[in-house]
């Protein structure tokens, strides 16, 4: 059992001006929704031996940071990374004095505590929100780092073991005692799942038809997907059928 993520119901990417100067974000469009979600729904049906292409770690493995346009597509689906709550802890409501409420944010690994002012302006979420879901909801994602955590994923050679997850006992909608693993974001899940993946008997091809990368514990498999294993079955059939007709004709 995992725990659920959100998303809103579209993204756009808009310049921003920051006191960095203009800055690219990922931001929620207004009024578009929020779709929660289990994270189990984005990675791989249970006991199914392929990963399908659209599932959370070929997707961002495979995804061109390049393409504004495929950036788009990737959190129109999945959502967010989650940099705000991979990268600082919850924030935590301190009263100082009688009536100021601050609220700082530590850092994961480090020790510093951050203002919140610096957070926020980073990015860019709404204060006066009434609780951690209510600030989640508003977050942006400057594009830069986003593209980097990104690429950070893509470097499968300097792989970097899952962060930000949790095991806990909860209640399920039958009343029966579970396990539940939690994340603090979609980039910690991805993490996780691209560890059990190597872990499991899964293993990582690239595809010759269109280069992209796939995952599979299928000892045969040779393409990413049924579509470039169809398009290489039809590209040998018309070869074949052309040397029969050259053969004839000579
Ligand atoms: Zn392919």
């Amino acid at each position: 059992m995992f725990h659920k993520w959100t998303r809103c119901g579209e993204y756009k990417i808009e310049q921003v001006k920051t006191d960095r100067g203009l800055r690219s974000y990922i931001r929620p469009v207004p009024d578009s929704g929020f779709i929660k979600y289990d994270f189990m729904d984005v990675h791989r049906k249970q006991g199914s031996r392929r990963m399908g292409e659209n599932t959370i770690v070929p997707s961002l493995v495979n995804l061109d940071t390049s393409n504004e346009k495929a950036i788009l597509n990737f959190v129109n689906q999945f959502g967010l990374l989650g940099l705000l709550p991979y990268n600082y802890l919850e924030p935590m409501l301190l009263e100082l004095g009688t009536e100021r409420k601050l609220i700082f944010i530590p850092e994961r690994r480090g020790k510093n505590i951050a203002d919140v002012s610096e957070v926020e302006r980073e990015y860019l979420f709404a204060l006066n929100g009434r609780n951690y879901t209510d600030l989640i909801h508003s977050v942006s994602e400057p594009l830069e780092e986003f593209k980097k955590a990104v690429l950070r994923f893509q470097d499968l050679n300097n792989h970097v073991s899952a962060v930000g997850l949790n095991r806990g006992i909860a209640v399920n909608d039958n009343g029966e005692w579970i396990l539940e693993w939690s994340f603090d974001s979609l980039l910690s899940a991805a993490y996780f799942f691209l560890d059990e993946c190597l872990l499991s008997n899964f293993w990582i091809g690239t595809c010759p038809r269109c280069s992209k990368y796939f995952l599979s514990s299928v000892k045969t498999q040779n393409y990413c997907s049924r579509r470039c294993d169809d398009a290489e079955r039809k590209a040998k059939s018309r070869q074949a059928l052309k040397e029969r007709v050259i053969i004839r004709i000579t």
